[in-house]
């Protein structure tokens, strides 16, 4: 088994509705995302995923957030936009991608919303 991580990120604001604290006012993050792609079988070049593919994969779906005020997207009309929902949104959105077949997958998105505090969304 093979697993592949690529790095992007992406900066946005956001505040938590309901929260009792700092995050429920109006601030920004430095989102850092990984995603981790898994699979056994690699092509005739010796590659799982070409890096370069999957970042530019990775960067769409990241494109759709970049300098957002996240809680107007229509994605966070019903959910607060946490690293958790983030985390999962980004995850449904970048396994549906054309470059995933049934042998390699996206195993796992971690978004850090600070360099110490990262969600990890499996499924
Ligand atoms: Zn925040």
């Amino acid at each position: 088994m093979y697993e592949l991580t690529v790095r992007s990120a992406f900066e946005a604001a956001h505040f938590i509705r309901g929260y009792e604290g700092k995050c429920s006012r109006l601030h920004g993050h430095n989102w850092n995302i990984e995603a981790l792609i898994r699979g056994e079988e690699l092509d005739s070049l010796g590659m799982l995923v070409d890096f370069k593919i999957l970042k530019a994969e990775l960067n769409k779906v990241l494109e759709e957030l970049d300098h957002r005020f996240l809680n107007e997207l229509e994605i966070f009309v019903e959910e607060n936009p946490t690293a958790e929902n983030l985390a999962r949104k980004i995850f449904r959105r970048l396994a549906a991608s054309e470059i995933f077949n049934g042998a390699t997958k996206l195993y796992a998105i971690k978004v850090f919303e600070t360099p110490n505090s990262c969600v990890t969304y499996y499924e």
